[in-house]
């Protein structure tokens, strides 16, 4: 996955770990999700929040898009704004963009300049959309979100009855997307996921029509009755698996790497790193890499987790420190760990949810805290669909 020239350019060479990211692998992941859609008569869109979950939407963004994603979820305005800007350097087309977070106080107007839809989560949402749209003099788009029992966003059951009593509230704006959200899709024996799913069904049956979305990553594996008309997978489509404990069905998006920037052998017993929490033998052989937690790599990592060097395996020996590593590599070839080289943080032995995992987090948290000191490489991503 790895182009060798890259690997080696200046800038890969100078920094401490590098970051491969694999932008046909996002585009494959996106297609799986497509595909299953299609089966249901539903669409796939893509949530790009977060800058697409830490891997940067500048460029996953379009990569998805050349997919064939025509609808875009973000989760605040600016990241719609810049979103907006991102797709209209390769597209005169509109892709739809969808922000989670909803209106925020005067700020009406630029849903209208960026040309980016509202989820409206609360009554008061909807009725300062609805006074815009009269003044403006448009029904302008907007999507719904119905709390069906996660007690987050979206109206709960008593503001849906006003809703629905008071129906009058929803002329004057154009209704696109009902939406609600599942709690604990990425368990699908959870009795959660059907409760909610019937008070979705509950709610659409007295709601005027539109089209409606329930589904994340994992929710769009629950079955073709989640799918409704819009699947929103996020994390799946970065190579998280949506089915804990069950292979996972997408591809690998990202490797990271850390270089190798010293190796001892002990002589005397002593310790490793901060705290001196882990005591190396005489005659181990430790490398120290240059990745820390300033890198987002976890510090729970400590003592923790493991590294390969190429199908070996070495464990985190010692503290993570801000900017670096201790590994023991007492049973690696010497051949894979000089000075210099490079291990496999995350890679194709040790995926992301195995990190996470080690890490005590999920791979979400670990996607998003990647950091913004490693020499990023993305490769694939420059076809059309
Ligand atoms: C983040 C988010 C998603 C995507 O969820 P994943 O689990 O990453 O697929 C979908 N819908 C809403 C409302 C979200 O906030």
């Amino acid at each position: 996955m790895t182009d060798d020239a890259a690997l080696h350019s200046p800038e890969a060479r100078r920094a401490g770990a590098v970051l491969t990211i694999d932008l046909d692998a996002i585009a494959a992941n996106w297609r799986l999700f497509a595909n299953q859609a299609r089966t249901s008569g539903a669409t796939a869109g893509a949530v790009v929040k977060a800058s697409s979950y830490g891997l940067d939407a500048t460029h996953a963004a379009p990569a998805l898009h050349l997919a064939g994603c025509e609808t875009f979820f973000v989760a605040t305005i600016s990241e719609g704004i810049e979103l907006r800007e991102i797709l209209g350097a390769i597209t005169d087309a509109t892709p739809a963009i969808h922000v989670f977070n909803g209106l925020m106080d005067g700020a009406e107007r630029d849903f209208v300049e960026h040309g980016l839809t509202p989820v409206l989560n609360t009554l008061g949402d909807v009725d300062a959309w609805r006074a815009f749209c009269i003044g403006y003099g448009k029904a302008l788009a907007c999507d719904l979100h119905i709390d069906t029992g996660m007690s987050r966003l979206g109206l709960d059951a008593r503001e849906l009855a006003q809703i629905i009593d008071g129906a009058e509230r929803l002329s004057g704006l154009k209704l696109d997307l009902t939406i609600s959200h599942l709690a604990s899709a990425e368990d699908a024996d959870d009795p959660q996921n059907a409760y909610q799913l019937g008070r979705f069904q509950g709610a659409l049956a007295h709601l005027p029509g539109g089209r409606a979305s329930l589904a994340n990553s994992s929710g769009a594996f629950l079955g073709p009755e989640y799918h409704f008309d819009v699947l929103r997978p996020g994390a799946a489509l970065y190579g998280v698996n949506p089915t804990p404990g069950a292979p996972n069905p997408m591809a690998q998006v990202l490797r990271l790497q850390g270089k190798i920037l010293q190796i001892r052998t002990i002589d005397t017993p002593q310790g490793v790193g901060y705290g001196s929490t882990h005591q190396a033998a005489a005659g181990a052989r430790i490398a120290t890499l240059s990745v820390g937690y300033a890198d987002g790599y976890p510090r729970s990592l400590s003592n923790a987790g493991h590294v390969y060097f190429g199908e070996h395996r070495a464990s985190i020996v010692g503290r993570v420190s801000m900017d670096l590593i201790t590994v023991d590599i007492t049973d690696i070839p010497e051949a894979l760990a000089r000075p210099g080289m490079l291990a496999d943080l995350i890679g194709p032995l040790n995926p992301v949810d195995a990190v996470a995992a080690e890490a005590g987090t999920i791979g979400y948290e670990l996607l998003t805290q990647l950091g913004s000191r490693y020499h990023r490489i993305y490769t694939g991503g420059g076809y059309a669909s």
